[in-house]
Formats: C-alpha cells, structure tokens, sequence
C-alpha cells in the first residue's frame, strides 16, 4: 500500500505544496509545530534516509536548501530546525522518507529539544575507525 506521502505526490491526497521537481515534492505539514512548518519529501518511496538512491538524496538535499531559505524569507523567522526521523524508537511516524523544516520562534513555537549529551569516551577513536570501514562512496 503507497504511503501518505505516494498518495500526496499522485495528487490523490491534498496539500499545500510549495515545492516540486522531478525527484522532490515539499508541502505544509498537516500538525505545525510552528508557522511554516514544511516537509521536504523524495518522490521515490523508502523509509529510511540511507535506503534512497543516490540520485533521490542528491535531489533532496538541493531542495532542502532552497526550501529553508524560501521559509526564512516568507515566515521572516531566521532560525529554524531541519529534522529527520528514521524508525518508530527515533520517533519516525510516516514511513516515507522526509525532512521537517521548522521554524524556530524566539523563545516560542518550534521544535522542543531535549539532548541528553554524553562524554565521547576512550572508544572514540575505535568507533570512529569502524564508521570509517563501513562507509560506501555516494
Ligand atoms: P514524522 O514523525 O514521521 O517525522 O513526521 C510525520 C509528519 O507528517 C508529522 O509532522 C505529521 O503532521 C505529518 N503528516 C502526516 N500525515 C500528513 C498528511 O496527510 N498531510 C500533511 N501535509 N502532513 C502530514
């Protein structure tokens, strides 16, 4: 079954869209969490970030860019928050790629943030060695 997002991109589902090309559709979100709160979403359908093709992530951050700057310049709110969620534990509630662009109020509405930070520890450099190993070139 297409997610949401499929059925927004076939203009089955209305939206407020604000952006579209060949590889990228970006439109309102239905539940703000601030005003011009808008998702930047790949026309190919994949869960997670890491799934896409090459050519839907290259599209998809072009877009992204131009997208923040098109809600800096309508909504006047300089500072905002690019989220993107991958998995139910990780708060990821469509299961359609997609990144959140959310205008950050001073001191008001916007993205909540609670960042837990640890200590980077003596096994950083051997963590890093194996992120390094696991890396594929785009
Ligand atoms: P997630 O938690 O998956 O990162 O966020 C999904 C987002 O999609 C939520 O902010 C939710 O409000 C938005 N959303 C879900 N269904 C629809 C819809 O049918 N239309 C629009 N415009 N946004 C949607």
């Amino acid at each position: 079954m297409p997610s949401i997002f499929t059925r927004i991109v076939a203009g089955e589902v209305p939206c407020h869209r604000v952006y579209e090309d060949e590889h990228v559709i970006a439109f309102l979100d239905i539940a703000p969490l601030s005003r011009g709160h808008v998702l930047v979403v790949p026309k190919e359908e994949r869960e997670r970030l890491h799934e896409l093709s090459p050519q839907s992530a290259e599209a998809l951050g072009r877009a992204l860019r131009a997208v923040a700057a098109a809600v800096v310049k309508a909504t006047g709110c300089a500072d905002y928050n690019v989220l993107q969620n991958n998995g139910t534990a990780a708060h990821q509630a469509v299961m359609h790629v997609h990144f959140h662009v959310i205008p950050k109020e001073p001191g008001g509405a916007g993205l909540g943030l609670k960042w837990d930070a640890g200590t980077a520890g003596p096994g950083a450099a051997e963590l890093a060695e194996r992120i390094r190993a696991a890396i594929t070139p785009a």
